[in-house]
C-alpha cells in the first residue's frame, strides 16, 4: 500500500502555516468535490486531502504525523488503510465557507434538539409616585408552558420519523455556483426531532407546548427609571424538547409628573411665585415627594432663581442614595390690575426703581 504523504497530498511544504494548509485544501476540495468534479477518481482524490487535512489543520495530529508518519493513526485506521480515521471530523465549517451555507456531513451525531424557551420583555407603566417608592404591580401574561398531557412531546406513541429515518434532517438539491449540491435541511415532518407519533396529542395539537395566561406579582423596586429593567429568570417561554425556559424581563415606564420633573434621581419643581413675594421676601408651602415643606424666599429673589433641597430627591434604586431636588423659582408678572393695584404701581413708579447697575450700563449706549 502506498499511501501518500500528507503534505504532499495537499501540495503544502512541511512547515506550512495553518492558512497555508486551509487554503490548499478550501482549493483542492472545489477542484474534487464529487458533486462537482469531472475528474477521473474524483472521490478517492477528495477523500485523500479530507483525510489529509484532518490530520494537517488539527496541532496535535500533525504533531504526531510528523513524528510516526501514517502509523501514528494505524490504530484506528478506517477499513485498514492504516490512515487516520475522520469520519468524526467535522468540515461543515469550510465546506459552508467553500459551498455556501446549509452545507454539511451527516456525521450522526443526536439531532434531537433542544432549545431554550424565548426571552420576553414586557413592559409595565408606573404612576411617578409608585416608581419613587417602589409597588407592587401585577402582570396578565400569556405565556407558554410545556403540555402536561404529553410531557412536552406533541404526541402519544412514538415512532422513528418515516421522512429522514431518525436523523431529524433531509437532503435537499441546492444550486451554487459550483452547481448543484446535495444541503441538509431540517425534516419538515419531524422538525428535527427524528421521531413522529401515531396519535397527535389532542391538548396541545402538536405543539408540545400551551398557551396560559397567567397573573405574575412583580415587586417593583423603589427608584425604577423609565427604561430600567428587572429580569425575571425562568419566568419566559417554555422550552422545546426538554430545554430551559427563557426569561422575562420587565421594563418599566414611568409616567410624567404635573409637577416634579425627574433627572436620574434629582428632582426639579418651578413654583409660582407673584411680584411682591419676589420683591419684599416671604415664606411658601412647597410639596416633595417625602411631603410638604416650608420654603423661605428671600428679598429681592429673581425669577429663575434655585434654591436646593438636599437629600429630597430620589433613593437610587441600587444604592438607596438619595439625590437632591431643586425648586425654581418662577416669578409671575400680573397680567390683569385692578384700578387700586394700577394706582399703587403708578406710585411706586414715582419713586424711580430704576436703581439697578444694569440700568446704568444700559444707559451709557443709548
Ligand atoms: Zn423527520
Ligand atoms: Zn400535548
Amino acid at each position: 500500500m502506498n499511501k501518500r504523504d500528507y503534505y504532499e497530498v495537499l501540495g503544502v511544504s512541511k512547515n506550512a502555516t495553518d492558512a497555508e494548509i486551509k487554503s490548499a485544501f478550501r482549493k483542492l476540495a472545489k477542484k474534487y468535490h464529487p458533486d462537482v468534479s469531472k475528474e477521473a477518481n474524483a472521490s478517492e482524490k477528495f477523500k485523500e486531502c479530507q483525510e489529509a487535512y484532518a490530520v494537517l489543520s488539527d496541532p496535535n495530529k500533525r504533531k504526531q504525523y510528523d513524528q510516526f508518519g501514517h502509523s501514528a493513526f494505524s490504530g484506528n485506521g478506517a477499513g485498514g488503510t492504516g490512515g487516520f480515521d475522520f469520519s468524526e471530523f467535522d468540515f461543515s465549517d469550510i465546506f459552508s465557507d467553500i459551498f455556501g451555507g446549509g452545507f454539511g456531513f451527516n456525521t450522526g451525531r443526536s439531532s434531537k434538539r433542544t432549545h431554550r424557551g424565548n426571552d420576553r420583555v414586557v413592559r409595565i407603566e408606573l404612576d411617578f409616585m409608585e416608581a419613587v417608592k417602589g409597588t407592587v404591580a401585577s402582570l396578565d401574561l400569556d405565556v407558554y408552558e410545556l403540555c402536561d398531557e404529553c410531557d412536552g412531546k406533541g404526541g402519544h406513541d412514538e415512532k422513528t420519523c418515516p421522512d429522514c429515518h431518525g436523523s431529524g434532517y433531509v437532503a435537499r438539491s441546492q444550486s451554487t455556483i459550483f452547481g448543484s449540491f446535495m444541503t441538509q435541511t431540517t425534516c419538515p415532518t419531524c422538525h428535527g426531532k427524528g421521531v413522529s407519533y401515531s396519535r397527535t396529542c389532542s391538548k396541545c395539537k402538536g405543539q408540545g407546548r400551551i398557551a396560559k395566561h397567567k397573573t405574575l406579582e412583580v415587586k417593583v423596586p423603589a427608584g425604577v427609571d423609565t427604561g430600567n429593567q428587572l429580569k425575571m429568570a425562568g419566568k419566559g417561554e417554555a422550552g422545546v424538547n426538554g430545554g430551559p425556559n427563557g426569561d422575562l424581563y420587565i421594563e418599566f415606564i414611568v409616567n410624567k409628573h404635573p409637577l416634579f420633573v425627574r433627572d436620574g434621581n434629582d428632582i426639579y419643581l418651578r413654583v409660582p411665585i407673584s411680584l411682591t413675594e419676589a420683591i419684599l421676601g416671604s415664606k411658601i408651602e412647597v410639596p416633595t415627594i417625602y411631603g410638604n415643606v416650608i420654603l423661605t424666599i428671600p428679598e429681592g429673589t429673581q425669577n429663575n432663581d434655585k434654591q436646593r433641597l438636599k437629600g429630597k430627591g430620589i433613593a437610587d434604586v441600587n444604592t438607596s442614595r438619595k439625590g437632591d431636588m431643586y425648586v425654581i423659582m418662577n416669578v409671575l408678572m400680573p397680567t390683569k390690575l385692578s384700578k387700586d393695584q394700577k394706582r399703587l404701581f403708578k406710585e411706586l413708579d414715582d419713586t424711580n426703581l430704576k436703581t439697578h447697575e444694569d440700568f446704568k450700563k444700559f444707559q451709557r449706549y443709548v
